[in-house]
């Protein structure tokens, strides 16, 4: 398969030929089109697979065009250091749309990303933890959201963000798409995918 065999538009066509992606990899040829019908996936794939534009292919097709000032897609990884990689990779894909990606992550002062997210945003990428700090000032509007990615699922756990997660999908609409990813499929990822995914379809490379 080639990329232009998915449904995705000419302006994300033009932004993988960009990036040297001569054909999708296997994770992307398997994810792409069940995220654009709308399924949850469960994929199972390391770093280094192409899962980032997995995900982020389809969520750029969701979205679209700018919008409004809340996000519309929330994406959340175990680290700053991932957080930062993945905005990169967002912004790569999305060179020849107008969406706006804001990565929020500790280790700095919130004051800058907070301006950011009032400047407006489409797509969020964000740790746990700065994720609830900045929504419990009062910062964030996650009524929007209309799908949710948790990337690096496993390390999210050994990393004890759980209950941290727990609260997150309790303040985010309950009717949205879910993607989750993890390099393993240890029981505690299968046990956060039957919480938090509907009727999934697995993806393992
Ligand atoms: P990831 O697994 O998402 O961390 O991606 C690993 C690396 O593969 C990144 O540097 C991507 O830019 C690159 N990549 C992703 N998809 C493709 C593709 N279809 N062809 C070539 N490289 C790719």
């Amino acid at each position: 398969p080639s990329f232009e065999d998915f449904k995705l538009n000419k302006q994300l066509l033009n932004a993988v030929a960009e990036q040297g992606f001569s054909k999708p990899t296997p994770v992307q040829v398997q994810t792409i089109p069940l995220a654009l019908a709308g399924h949850d996936v469960m994929g199972i794939a390391q770093t280094g697979t192409g899962k980032t534009a997995a995900y982020t292919l389809p969520l750029l097709m969701k979205v679209k065009y700018a919008q409004g000032k809340h996000p519309r897609a929330l994406i959340l990884a175990p680290t700053r250091e991932l957080v930062i990689q993945i905005e990169e990779h967002i912004k790569n894909l999305s060179v020849y749309t107008d969406i706006r990606t804001v990565g929020i992550y500790g280790g700095v002062g919130p004051k800058q990303q907070i301006e950011r997210i009032q400047a407006g945003v489409d797509l969020l990428v964000a740790t746990p933890g700065r994720l609830m700090d900045i929504y419990h000032k009062g910062e964030l509007v996650l009524k929007e959201l209309k799908t949710l990615v948790l990337d690096e699922a496993d390390k999210m756990m050994d990393m004890g963000f759980m209950p941290q997660i727990r609260q997150i999908l309790e303040i985010i609409p309950r009717k949205r798409q879910n993607l989750l990813f993890s390099a393993t499929m240890h029981e505690r990822v299968h046990i956060l995918s039957e919480e938090f995914l509907e009727f999934p379809m697995v993806v393992a490379v």
